[in-house]
């Protein structure tokens, strides 16, 4: 029996799921109420897309949760609109409106933000991660818990805003103004803070190991129980800032203005004090073992007590001064000796 081989033609198409775009060979997602991804639109497909856009959001209509991935709204007025869990990676919003949106667990990774008015908006939660904020303002803006690293946050306005616990390693935020900013548990490793503005921070059991904090104003901020191991503080401003129980062994406190600092019980070991400003800081109960003081002026420091010196690189005349703080706390005609009892 002779056996006839048919040949099979394949005529079945790919099959793709409604989700991804129409394109062939494309595999991002489909755009809000279109069958393209923005790659993929004409010319003339993007410029309705984005009047669409707009239009929903003048009508106070919601965007939550809906895929705007790459589309490029640049100018664009998004005040106070409703994007939360919105997929918005890639996208260009420079220069646009975002002040009070609802911006909750929404992702913005690798987004163009740069000059973007996003005050008092809520990005509680939200990936912000290689984002560009250069010279953004987010004053007041809610961002605890939001993923912010390696985001450019150059010469931009944080203030007041709440950075609770949120992930801003490796972020670059100099020049950036952060005065009374909420920065309590937040992740600043490796993050890079040339001459930023800190004033009145909460820095409250902040992680800043290894960031860059040269030239930074902490005037008054609160970075009790923070982690600044090896971090470079020098010629920062620190003058009255809390740094009770922090720990900055082998940080660079090289000409640091620590005026008026609190620094009782701080680690600094290894740390490098050489030239710091010490006068009215209280250093009672510190570990400054292989602490560098070669050129540190402990003269006007407010207390001493507890110190570790131990294995310290101690400046001329120290014996004496201890001797001296020594007579001064057994003479009960001395004004501090009741404060030093
Ligand atoms: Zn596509």
């Amino acid at each position: 029996m002779r056996v006839v081989f048919v040949p099979v033609t394949e005529v079945e198409t790919e099959k793709k799921p409604v989700s991804q775009c129409e394109a062939s060979g494309c595999e991002e997602k489909r755009l809000f109420e279109s069958t393209y991804c923005w790659r993929h639109l004409s010319e003339e497909g993007r410029k309705s897309y984005v009047l669409k856009i707009k239009d929903i959001v003048k009508a106070g209509k919601g965007l939550a949760g809906v895929n705007l991935s790459g589309i490029h709204l640049p100018g664009a007025d998004l005040s106070r609109a409703n994007l939360s869990g919105a997929d918005l990676s890639g996208t260009n919003f420079s220069g646009a409106d975002l002040s009070r949106a609802n911006l909750t667990k929404a992702n913005l990774s690798r987004s163009d933000l740069t000059r973007t008015e996003i005050s008092m908006a809520d990005l509680s939660e939200a990936d912000l991660s290689r984002a560009n904020f250069y010279r953004t303002c987010l004053f007041g803006a809610m961002l605890p818990w939001a993923n912010l690293s390696g985001s450019n946050l150059s010469w931009g306005n944080l203030s007041e805003a709440d950075l609770s616990s949120a992930n801003l390693s490796r972020a670059n935020l100099s020049k950036a103004s952060l005065s009374k900013t909420k920065l309590p548990r937040a992740n600043l490793s490796m993050a890079y803070l040339f001459g930023s503005n800190l004033n009145e921070c909460n820095l409250f059991e902040a992680d800043l190991s290894m960031a860059n904090l040269s030239e930074v104003n902490l005037l008054r901020a609160d970075l009790s129980r923070a982690d600044l191991f090896r971090a470079n503080l020098s010629r920062a401003h620190l003058f009255g800032a809390n740094l009770s129980g922090t720990r900055l062994s082998g940080a660079n406190l090289s000409e640091t203005e620590l005026f008026g600092a609190n620094l009782s019980g701080a680690d600094l070991i290894g740390a490098n004090l050489s030239g710091a400003e010490l006068t009215g800081a209280n250093l009672s109960w510190a570990d400054l073992s292989r602490t560098y003081l070669l050129y540190t002026d402990l003269r006007g420091v407010k207390s001493l007590k507890g110190v570790n010196f131990a294995g310290a690189i101690l400046p001329e005349g120290f014996e004496e001064l201890m001797a001296q703080l020594e007579a001064k706390k057994t003479d009960p005609k001395d004004p501090d000796y009741s404060a030093k009892k």
